[in-house]
């Protein structure tokens, strides 16, 4: 087993994750070297492919099979609406048709802008929405020390827990640049983090294609437990005012390809739709939020 492995998200606290980041499964940040980079849609470049990962996923103690929903007759799938950088002022808007068209999205907030807009981190939480953590200031985590790398999400956790009630127990890394300081930080706060999103991102929100560009880009790359990488925050606050008209549109061209949404959650193994990140998509229904 080499380290040059990319197997997403760790399950942190369990024995089981320790072991295997000790034996040198899961090497962070090497899946990023050479790719080509865009902010957070990292995993354009692969570099191993799925057969290898999948075998190896399969060789790791008590890995499951990647969890896949039970697509009734007749669906597409479950697929996630995941929005990162924000809450910013192009929020309400996405929140107003989310709330319209009965969608639970999964928000991936940054610290400071939590900071500068509580009013719209409580309203997303209020509105169902699941939050996740997206680090304090969106620094790539390759050049943070652990004190650092576990600062940037602990505050976070703390300004989101302040406001919310409700500690989040998912991470995703700023642009996308994993690293072992950011990896033992979300071990130790028994968090579930990692890459987190579903890598054949291309012509993503935060190159501003405009509206047509951004629902082509949802279309693509839907799939049974996607996660759908989308911003509300930082570059896309700057894309064309009407972008976000994207949305309504996209929600229901999905919707009559047959594709029902839900939020992400943790899980028991790698998905491999996602880059091995061990998370899955959920109907929102059944999620409960855990305070503590
Ligand atoms: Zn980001």
């Amino acid at each position: 087993m080499t380290g040059k492995r990319l197997l997403g998200a760790l399950a942190a606290g369990s024995a089981v994750v320790v072991a295997f980041g000790l034996g040198g499964g899961f090497s962070a940040s090497s899946s990023w070297a050479g790719g080509k980079h865009d902010p957070d849609a990292g995993g354009q470049t692969q570099t191993q492919s799925q057969a290898q990962a999948q075998a190896q996923a399969k060789t790791q103690p008590q890995a499951k099979a990647s969890p896949v929903a039970t697509v009734a007759p007749g669906s597409m799938g479950l697929i996630a609406l995941t929005f990162d950088d924000g809450p910013s002022e192009i929020t309400p808007q996405l929140l107003e048709v989310l709330k319209k068209k009965n969608v639970k999205a999964t928000f991936f907030l940054q610290g400071d802008h939590v900071a500068a807009h509580p009013e719209l981190v409580r309203r997303i939480h209020d509105e169902g929405h699941v939050i996740g953590n997206h680090s304090w200031s969106h620094r790539p985590f390759d050049g943070l020390s652990d004190a650092e790398a576990l600062r940037e999400i602990t505050r976070t956790n703390e300004a989101i827990r302040k406001i919310t009630g409700v500690t989040p127990e998912l991470f995703r890394y700023p642009q996308g640049v994993e690293s072992e300081s950011g990896n033992r930080a979300i071990r130790s706060l028994g968090m579930w983090g990692g890459v987190l999103w579903h890598w054949e991102t291309d012509a993503g929100d935060y190159s501003c294609p405009g509206a047509d560009g951004v629902q082509r880009y949802l279309n693509d790359n839907a799939t049974d437990q996607a996660l759908l990488l989308l911003h509300d925050g930082n570059e896309v606050v700057d894309c064309a005012q009407n972008q976000p008209k994207y949305l309504p549109r996209a929600i229901d061209s999905l919707r009559e390809r047959g594709f029902e949404f839900g939020v992400v959650a943790s899980a028991g193994g790698p998905s491999w739709v996602n880059q091995y990140s061990w998370v899955r998509v959920i109907p929102a229904d059944a999620t409960v939020p855990s305070r503590r």
